[in-house]
């Protein structure tokens, strides 16, 4: 029984089903704070500070705050404890996150001593952070004025500066804004938190601190701790800094929206497309809704079971009447649960903005033929079962930490003075809403919270050709303006400022200072590496990987095609191929009553391809059919299988229109918010075959593939030819002769779904499978490709293999590069938000930044890599702390469905349970010559590279010198 030390009282305790934990509440007497302790045994400990945080304009002080409390501390001064954390820890989580009315410190590790490691040096940066009398962390994380030398041009510089620069580039981002400004003027939700680049420059240093010490105080803060922890330790930690304040006045802030009659509000604005572009079938329109606050559980909970009814599939009601009245290419939304006041929203893209009248329209017949005949009851019942199924399946995921998921739902509603339980017991809600359902729960909701309801907005956002170059054109005149105003002293001042900081990021921190941050020792790390069971059986005769692990009744079934032997030609056609499945009727249903069934039935069918690369270079793509249900559902899930996969009709050609409208919509946002992944991935497949094909299922390729397919389909001609193409495709393609089977679940659920397995293989047509297709050839090239983004994506990859195997040392290595090199030189030298590096185990070495101001210093950078290596001089618990960073890559936490993936993964690709101890093996013994000495190999692999860049289009113009190849993305 752990004792929780005086200073707290408990306040009330449950038990909650939902969750499986035994929840407490406590109270810090002194001050007030709120702890909640979730026990139960997960071993994934983890811990959460939150802080209310409302923003009073939109010059980003939360956000910088939340930045600049991990740059050093009372007891931790070195520059940066948060990166010296994370690179010596077993952490499955640390990252600091600013929303729009709280700002949360997150925290989890298996490793007990880990654990309070980390909540150690959090709690310090927190309560005792270092900027109050270190100006220069302002300037670092905020923004200063940026001038080297006299004579250059003045420019603002700074982390968040930088990021909102590239996070608010977007067009979805620009909604989000207005949509806030425009619903809520009364209330802090008016304001972007994480600042824009137009009011950061105004926040001061005092005001910085003046935030910092009203909102960062025990009385305005609610911890939560959870899972199988050594909670006496925890709580202690707590009172040691609690300890020293004393009560406060509860902090308020307006959240609420005034009690009047709301009129509509109509919105238009524009955001920058690049110069020169069509403006055609790029505008925006949205309309969004208050519906509900945060106290309101249960319409919380309704409101997502409403999402899903509306817009959840392409065939749900709201979706599809707009997608068919042909206004627009995609339509998204749903409602939004992340501060007090909660909008629903809907929102037509690839559309132009006078559609505007036809777009409310369209919302408005739907909602009223709802309400007046009311919504078909199996769409409810599927409604609720998906959202059953994704709770149910939470509950054993651990893509997420469950401990920071638990903490940021009870926050939910906690944060606004309710009870923390309630957003953490969702069954009985759920059973509530079943029942209210068939007395028309759901159509009345329609009728008050949309159909009714005026306290709505209207946007229509256009696209405006060359607006993000113009204003930062405007902008550096203004920089120009000022900096000619300013006498020779105050210049003088700014270059040595700017001076002192480059000094400042340069300078590595004292040995000392780093020696104060916790770290583990050798000997708490553990040499084993888990094993999964895996076991090969054979349904008639086609082999079965079984994976049997507990999955708390969930069964993951996958189907692998073989689809070597199609042509490359092809590959792009069969990617679309896997998206349409499961979009298109079928010989029994139509889309909507395929959608419907699909949800009732199981946990969702997804068909994709996948490419095994093996590291000989060689590879082997497949088509993956995968589905997941209850056990009970286990004939249905594979009825519905065989229905998706071999009675698809492919002649719908709106549908196919509407996936690729959806799968390029997809994609641009990807490159808004992820394109260092798309840059990375492009520069691989210049090097490698498996890795070009992948480029054609999901890359760069596909998008120009799905772009010209839609211009293509325009004729019917052509369209015919492409339903002919599926159809010998799919004929092709599912094939006995080629496929095996995946299994994780209990021995149990395998035999109860084995015979229906065996009943599916005799629907098959057998044809054989051909001969392989050659593998695509490659050569290594370096790219560029525009878009209308502020910021750039630089990467670059080689193949390092013909130079050094892949070892646990080069883990070691990349922990090193990662943590070291990169983050100083690129992120806080360069103003870029990130940058990481990548070694695999098929010999592939690569960089990539993320939201980088630059191009050519960045390359430049990547270039000084091997000498820096050459020249490094580790000392020993420098080592150990990369040692223990990389073993924590290795030894993340897999739900049951992962570490079935990872089992048959590594069957496919030869890898054993041997290769995974040795290295770890390697890693743990890997030192500092070992690492030293792979300098040579690096710099071979990186001569012999390629390289992408997304990003800019004025920058890469400036660039092009760099490039064989200069292309435009949108
Ligand atoms: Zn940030």
């Amino acid at each position: 029984m752990a004792t929780i030390p005086e200073g707290f009282k408990l306040v009330e305790e449950h038990f909650l089903d939902d969750i499986n934990s035994e929840a407490s509440l406590y109270r810090h007497e002194l001050t007030g704070a709120l702890v909640l302790y979730l026990k139960n045994d997960d071993p994934n400990k983890a811990f959460t500070i939150a802080f209310k945080t409302p923003p009073y304009d939109d010059n980003g002080v939360a956000h910088i705050t939340e930045h600049s409390v991990l740059n050093g501390s009372e007891k931790y001064p070195s520059k940066e404890p948060f990166v010296e954390l994370i690179k010596g820890s077993l952490n499955t989580f640390v990252n600091a996150m600013t929303f729009s009315d709280k700002t949360i410190y997150p925290v989890a590790s298996t490793n007990q001593k880990d654990f309070s490691n980390l909540v150690s040096v959090y709690l310090d940066a927190v309560f005792k952070p270092k900027f109050y009398e270190n100006t220069q962390i302002l300037q670092q994380e905020g923004w200063h004025y940026h001038l080297p030398n006299e004579s250059d041009d003045l420019i603002y510089k700074g982390v968040v500066y930088n990021e909102m620069k590239g996070a608010l580039a977007s067009a979805e981002a620009k909604l989000e804004q207005i949509k806030g400004k425009a619903l809520y003027p009364e209330t802090i939700y008016r304001h972007e938190s994480g600042g824009t680049p137009a009011s950061i420059p105004t926040l001061t240093q005092e005001k910085f601190v003046d935030f910092h010490s009203k909102y960062y105080h025990p009385s305005n803060s609610l911890t939560i701790l959870y899972g199988d922890l050594d909670a006496e330790n925890a709580f202690g930690q707590l009172s040691e800094y609690f300890d020293n304040f004393t009560q406060k006045d509860p902090i308020t802030f307006e959240v609420k929206p005034e009690q009047k009659a709301h009129e509509p509000v109509l919105v238009d604005e524009t955001y920058s497309i690049t110069e020169g572009e069509s403006v055609a079938k790029k505008a925006y329109l949205t309309k969004a809704w208050h519906v509900t606050t945060a106290d309101h559980q249960k319409e919380v909970v309704a409101l997502d079971i409403l999402e899903e009814i509306l817009l959840g599939s392409t065939s749900a009601p709201l979706k599809k009447a707009l997608l068919n009245a042909g206004i627009g290419g995609d339509v998204y939304g749903g409602h939004d649960e992340v501060g007090y006041v909660h909008p629903f929203e809907v929102t037509l893209k690839y559309t132009d903005v006078d559609k505007v009248n036809q777009f409310e329209e369209i919302i408005h017949d739907v909602f009223s033929s709802l309400v007046t005949d009311g919504i078909p009851d199996d769409l409810v019942t599927a409604a609720i079962n998906k959202l059953s199924f994704k709770l149910k399946e939470t509950v054993i995921s651990e893509s997420f930490p469950r401990g920071v998921i638990y903490g940021i739902t009870s926050l939910g509603s906690w944060l606004y003075g309710e009870s923390p339980f309630e957003a953490l017991s969702f069954t009985s809600v759920i059973d509530e809403l079943k029942a209210d359902a068939k007395d028309g729960y759901f159509e009345t909701l329609i009728k008050d919270k949309l159909l009714d309801n005026t306290h709505t907005t209207t946007i229509k956002l256009a696209p405006e050709p060359g607006k993000s170059d113009r204003l930062e054109k405007e902008l550096l005149e203004k920089l120009k303006d000022y900096k000619n105003k300013l006498s020779r002293d105050e210049l003088e001042g700014l270059v040595k400022q700017t001076e002192t900081l480059i000094k400042r990021q340069q300078t590595p921190d004292k040995p000392e200072d780093l020696a104060k941050i916790p770290t583990l020792e050798k000997s708490d790390l553990s040499a084993s590496v888990a094993d999964i069971p895996l076991e090969i059986d054979t349904i008639d005769d086609r082999q079965t990987y079984l994976v049997p692990l507990f999955t708390s009744g969930i069964d993951y079934t996958s189907l692998y095609f073989d689809i070597s032997d199609l042509s490359n030609e092809d590959i792009s056609t069969i990617s679309l191929l896997s998206d349409v499945l499961g979009e298109l009727p079928t010989a029994k249903h139509s889309v909507a009553q395929l959608h419907t069934a699909v949800d009732i039935s199981t946990g969702g069918i997804r068909t994709a391809v996948k490419v095994v690369s093996q590291t000989d270079g060689t590879y082997k793509p497949y088509f993956v059919v995968k589905g997941k249900s209850l056990s009970e559902y286990a004939t249905k899930l594979v009825d519905l299988i065989q229905e998706i996969i071999l009675t698809t009709e492919f002649d719908h050609k709106s549908n196919i229109l509407e996936v690729i409208h959806s799968n390029i919509s997809g994609f641009e946002q990807k490159v808004n918010y992820r394109a260092h992944i798309v840059s990375a991935q492009r520069a691989v497949s210049h090097l490698l075959s498996g890795v070009k094909y992948q480029e054609a299922v999901s890359g760069i390729d596909y998008y120009y593939y799905l772009k010209k397919l839609l211009s293509d389909l325009e004729d019917d001609q052509a369209f015919s030819q492409s339903v002919k193409k599926f159809e010998d495709l799919a004929h092709t393609i599912f094939s006995r002769s080629k496929v095996f089977f995946t299994f994780t679940g209990s021995n149990e659920q395998y035999d109860a779904i084995k015979p229906k397995l065996n009943e599916l293989l005799t629907s098959f047509a057998t044809l054989p499978l051909k001969d392989s297709s050659e593998p695509i050839p490659v050569t290594a090239k370096k790219e560029a490709f525009k878009c209308s983004q502020d910021v750039n994506y630089v990467a670059k990859a080689g193949l390092f293999k013909a130079f050094t195997p892949y070892s646990g040392q080069l883990r070691v290595l990349s922990n090193v590069i990662d943590f070291d090199y990169l983050w100083n030189t690129i992120r806080v030298q360069g103003g870029a938000y990130g940058c990481f590096n990548q070694v695999t185990r098929n010999g592939v070495f690569t960089l990539a930044s993320y939201r980088d101001p630059n191009i050519k210093e960045t390359f430049e950078a990547y270039n000084k890599l091997p000498d820096y290596i050459s020249k490094l001089t580790l000392k020993e618990p420098d080592v150990l702390k990369y040692i223990i960073g990389a073993l924590s890559t290795l030894d993340r936490p897999l739900s049951a469905a992962d570490q079935g993936e990872l089992a048959i993964n590594m069957a496919l690709t030869n890898m054993t349970y041997n290769d995974r101890v040795e290295l770890r093996q390697e890693v743990l013994s890997t030192t500092s010559d070992d690492l030293v000495q792979l300098a040579d190999a690096l710099g071979h692999t990186l001569d012999e590279s390629s390289a992408v860049v997304v990003g800019n289009a004025a920058k890469i113009e400036d660039n092009k010198e760099l490039f064989d190849d200069v292309l435009t993305l949108f």
